[in-house]
């Protein structure tokens, strides 16, 4: 039997641990407490000593769809970064914190086909399940069967199936449950020819290179793709020749169409290229960040009357 470690953590607990470095952002203060969970065990210490401590937790994975406020975060940061994985016939079983790109290519080797289209996605399986994140057409949804989750409050652990985890565009259960902590999932992949898949890899980052969408200093896209009302949609299918996903309509073209790409406030930037993409061009700070959503926003609604909702976690 365990000792409890909450009397002598057995996680390494660090004080004052600058964030920037840990999100694609590079923006960011410090975190009062933080602890880089690298087994599952961590990630209940971590839980139990915050209890005891009365002291609040945020959870994080790769930080690739984070904003840290400046001033940084009095609690104790909770970095998932498990990293166990393996397979069993189509199955793959792996930790939250895997390196979702790591994990693709590693699965590929493996004769394990399925994700290549989500390749260059940054981040940890885990922030990819909390976000449903997909790209080119295949979104995490299609590929999870179940995720063991733990529930901050209570400890306990439990199995999901994914028909519980109500996964639609960008969103999952996850998202209202910030007290639910992924700690692992299975995905069903199919048997696949390891060169073929590399070679899908690889066209897959040339494709998000070509869009520069491929390692910028961002959360990705900023925004999430609204639902618009039939004219706006109408406007936008004419001129682009596509049909809208879902009534989406692209938030990258409705920031260009209102004026607002390239705008800049202090280093942050909407990009000229992904209108949608916030960049910190420089050293950005949060609050350079939030200024420019909030320009965006306002111009967005000004000329289509749609919100424009984050999709980037705003700490
Ligand atoms: C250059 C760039 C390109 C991108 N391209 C895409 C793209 O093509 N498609 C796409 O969908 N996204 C894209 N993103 C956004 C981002 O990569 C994804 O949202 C990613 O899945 C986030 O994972 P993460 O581990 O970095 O999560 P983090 O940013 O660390 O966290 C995001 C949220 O998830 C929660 N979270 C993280 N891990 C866990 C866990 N184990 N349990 C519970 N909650 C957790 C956090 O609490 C936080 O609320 C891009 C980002 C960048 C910077």
């Amino acid at each position: 039997m365990r000792a409890f470690a909450y009397a002598v953590p057995m996680m390494k607990l660090q004080e004052h641990v600058p964030l920037a470095p840990h999100t694609t952002f590079g923006i960011g203060g410090p975190a009062r407490y933080f602890v880089e969970a690298v087994q599952e065990d961590d990630v209940r210490d971590a839980l139990l000593w915050a209890r005891e401590h009365r002291v609040p937790v945020y959870v994080i994975g790769g930080g690739s769809n984070l904003l840290v406020p400046d001033e940084g975060l009095e609690a104790l940061v909770l970095k998932i970064a498990t990293t166990k994985w393996h397979t069993s016939g189509e199955t793959v079983f792996a930790e939250a914190g895997c390196v979702l790109d790591t994990l693709i290519r590693n699965a590929a080797q493996l004769k394990l086909g399925g994700m290549e289209k989500m390749a260059g996605i940054p981040g940890s399986l885990g922030g990819a399940i909390r976000g449903n994140a997909g790209a080119f057409g295949t979104e995490i949804k299609d590929l999870v069967t179940s995720v063991r989750v733990m529930n901050m409050h209570t400890l306990t652990i439990s199995e999901m199936p994914a028909s519980e985890c109500a996964f639609a565009y960008r969103m999952s259960i996850f998202k209202g449950r910030p007290e639910i902590i992924i700690l692992s999932a299975q995905l069903r992949l199919r048997q696949g020819d390891p060169k073929a898949s590399l070679v899908a890899i690889d066209e897959t980052i040339a494709e998000r290179e070509r869009r520069h969408i491929q390692n910028v200093r961002a959360a990705g896209s900023y925004f999430m793709n609204p639902v618009a009302k039939d004219d706006v949609r109408h406007l936008f299918e004419a001129e682009k020749g596509v049909s809208s996903r879902e009534g989406r309509v692209p938030a990258g073209w409705l920031i260009e169409k209102s004026g607002a790409k390239g705008l800049r406030v202090g280093d942050a930037q909407s990009s000229d290229q992904h209108a949608d993409y916030i960049v910190n061009v420089g050293n950005a700070t949060a609050a350079d960040v939030r200024a420019l959503a909030a320009q965006i926003k306002e111009l967005v609604a000004n000329r289509f009357a749609v919100q424009l909702k984050e999709e980037a976690v705003i700490l």
